[in-house]
């Protein structure tokens, strides 16, 4: 299926900057034919930085989102930003050191979900820190344990890879799934698993680094409750 948005960070996460050309504007925002900026979903905030014509305009981008249309990605200029028009040429540049902070603690959640048994009922990343909620009838584990094995996990320098299977293939294998509020995007034939060599497999189309080496130490700050069951693990990076 012919989507409206190249998404070339699905293929290469580390793609830190594109040439493309915009395709449309309106009041969301602007519609490029290609981009290396994700859009909000499944718990990771949408991407930040500029789009730069040949003429030297610059238009700063505070956030991307998704589009009405499937596939469909919209980059939002910040206020006052200068126009554009369709036709345009631009080189599309993140805010790359946020992005790799957004990457580092996106992986670090897979493995907390492989750390903790329990099924997600959310979870968040933002910038520098992250959560996930678990249901656990069975009270709440320590979080020294939790910063232990996290760490332990990130310094085995696990490869991490994507891989992608039919809808049919998804339908049959309901334990990958580990969230009951985030459904895999099914229904455009095939679904996207980020797998981490030897720790977890799930279906994912957010941002991920290579190996978990690159996530740097972290600390389990803090596990809540919300809730009889409900845990909240709070994560945050310990380097920049
Ligand atoms: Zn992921």
């Amino acid at each position: 299926m012919e989507s409206p948005t190249e998404a070339l960070f699905r293929e290469d996460a580390y793609l830190k900057s594109c040439d493309a050309v915009v395709t449309a504007i309106d009041e969301k925002g602007i519609r490029l034919d290609r981009t290396v900026f994700y859009p909000t979903g499944g718990g990771q905030p949408g991407d930040v930085g500029r789009l730069r014509a040949a003429d030297g305009t610059v238009v700063e981008i505070r956030d991307t989102v998704k589009g009405a249309m499937p596939g469909e990605i919209v980059h939002v200029p910040a206020e006052g930003a200068a126009t554009l028009v369709p036709g345009t040429a631009v080189t599309a540049e993140l805010d790359w050191e946020r992005r790799h902070r957004l990457m580092r603690m996106h992986t670090c959640l897979h493995l907390l979900s492989s750390i903790v048994s329990g099924e997600v009922t959310g979870g968040q990343v933002s910038d520098g820190k992250g959560r996930l909620d678990f249901n656990l009838p069975d009270g709440s584990p320590d979080k020294e344990k939790i910063t232990e094995e996290l760490n332990r996990l990130i310094t085995e320098d696990h490869p991490t890879g994507t891989r992608w299977i039919t809808d049919d293939e998804m339908a049959a294998r309901p334990e990958l799934v580990r969230t009951m509020s985030v459904k895999p995007p099914m229904g455009q034939g095939r679904v996207r698993l980020l797998e981490i060599d030897g720790v977890d497999l799930q279906p994912c189309g957010g941002t991920h680094v290579a190996r978990t080496g690159e996530i740097g130490a972290v600390e389990c700050v803090k596990i809540e409750n919300k809730g009889k069951m409900n845990r909240r693990f709070n994560l945050a990076l310990k380097v920049e």
